[in-house]
């Protein structure tokens, strides 16, 4: 039994409020691994649950954090070790069992990624989840045999989390990249991180044709809705685009006109329900080859009294950069 503090949320009359509390190990949920988190980082899903979204969690009082890093500290399988640095992110950890906005969190063994050698907790936290979607997108578009060579790749919402990691790795991998931002002040931003074509949003306004002139050899979305369906008319024959978010909406209203014409492939990546293999061999390679120096020299650390401000920023849609919580 260990006491110690998390940022939780509770909810009061409809209101919902975040806090510093002291809690106790002993009222984490049941699992076979129990970790002292040392870093978590920070996602708009966490504003979402920090603000009562149904559809992210269910009841409180809860902690969010749907990333943590940290040591083992107790172990009923052995396998992750006592000792041992992990990662955990996705499943159900920050949404409906207690997060990494807490010191420690307990959660099944198949959850948790041993570190990638020469890497730390804070480290991992500076890509957290958004990091780990951008290397999926980018694994996604090589299994399909995306290579420089073929042409440029664009990037959707490249000033987000998830766009502005695949920028960089697909930068570092050779590719050419287009940054497609609605944020102008980002250019040079965007530019650092290895854009070499600057593209507005409106490169993705609706058009009434269901094809257009071919100009991007794959892509990288990451904003869906209608920008998603006017990007998949502008792919070269043979091309790919992985498809991650929804900021631009839900809906895909498109015709199989890209498909059977030009064989374009749409590839959906989850970061969260994946088997935990996939999710190991992506860390592995942000660890490795795919490092991110732009990426890790930009990210921030924030204590747990600026929770709610940072939460805040993300739901007015003025976050910007990677976000590290320190315990
Ligand atoms: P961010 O908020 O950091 O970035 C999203 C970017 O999209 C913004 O910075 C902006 O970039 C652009 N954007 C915002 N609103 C719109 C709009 N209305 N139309 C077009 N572009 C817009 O989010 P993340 O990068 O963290 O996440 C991106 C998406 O991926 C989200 O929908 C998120 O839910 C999803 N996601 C999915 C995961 C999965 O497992 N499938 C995991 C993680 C995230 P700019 O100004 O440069 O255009």
């Amino acid at each position: 039994m260990s006491s110690y503090q998390a940022w939780r949320v509770h909810e009061k009359d409809g209101q919902y409020v975040g806090g510093v509390e002291t809690l106790d190990t002993d009222d984490l949920p049941e699992g076979d691994v129990l970790i002292r988190v040392t870093h978590s980082s920070l996602n708009y899903k966490d504003a979402l649950s920090a603000t009562g979204n149904k559809g992210v969690t269910r009841s409180f009082p809860h902690t969010p954090g749907i990333d943590a890093a940290g040591e083992v500290v107790e172990s009923a399988t052995g396998t992750p070790a006592v000792g041992q640095q992990v990662i955990v992110t996705g499943y159900d950890l920050g949404m409906n069992t207690a997060g990494g906005f807490g010191e420690y969190i307990r959660v099944p063994a198949r959850w948790v990624v041993a570190m990638p050698q020469g890497w730390n907790a804070r480290r991992a936290m500076v890509y957290g989840t958004a990091g780990l979607t951008a290397g999926l997108s980018v694994a996604k578009l090589l299994k399909m045999g995306a290579s420089p060579e073929q042409g440029p790749v664009a990037v959707s919402g490249a000033s987000g989390a998830v766009g502005s990691v695949a920028l960089e790795i697909l930068s570092g991998l050779g590719f050419k990249v287009t940054a497609i931002s609605g944020k102008a002040d980002q250019a040079d931003a965007l530019t650092k991180l290895g854009a070499v074509e600057l593209l507005g949003r409106d490169a993705l306004d609706p058009e009434k044709k269901p094809l257009l002139k071919p100009r991007f050899a794959n892509a990288v979305d990451t904003v869906g809705g209608s920008p998603l369906a006017e990007l998949l008319k502008q792919v070269m024959p043979g091309g790919s685009v992985s498809c991650c978010g929804l900021v631009a909406g839900p809906q895909l209203e498109t015709t199989v006109l890209p498909f059977i014409l030009r064989g374009i492939n749409l590839l959906g990546v989850d970061s969260v329900e994946i088997p935990l293999a996939e999710k190991e061999s992506v860390w592995s390679r942000l660890a490795g080859e795919w490092a991110c120096p732009v990426t890790e020299a930009s990210a921030r650390d924030i204590g747990m009294d600026e929770l709610d401000d940072a939460l805040q920023a993300f739901l007015k849609g003025q976050s910007a950069g990677s976000l590290v919580l320190v315990h």
